[in-house]
């Protein structure tokens, strides 16, 4: 039994026709292999009110607390 992590529409799915979540990131449709992202996709996704890339799962926020991690 699997307990969703949120209560975006993918986890519902049984077959997601995204690999990741775009709200909280979780691997909704292991199926799916994971793509190599450009720089746009991940603008676009941002665009649309996702916090993760549906692609390849990665936090697509950065004007948060992104910058402050980095090293410098
Ligand atoms: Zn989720
Ligand atoms: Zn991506």
């Amino acid at each position: 039994m699997t307990s969703p992590l949120c209560d975006n529409l993918n986890h519902r799915r049984s077959n997601s026709p995204v690999r990741c979540c775009p709200k909280c990131g979780a691997v909704v449709n292991a199926r799916i292999s994971t793509r190599h992202c450009s720089k746009a996709t991940h603008d676009r996704s941002r665009r649309n009110q996702n916090l993760f890339c549906v692609d390849c799962g990665e936090m697509l926020r950065r004007d948060t607390s992104g910058l402050a991690r980095l090293p410098h």
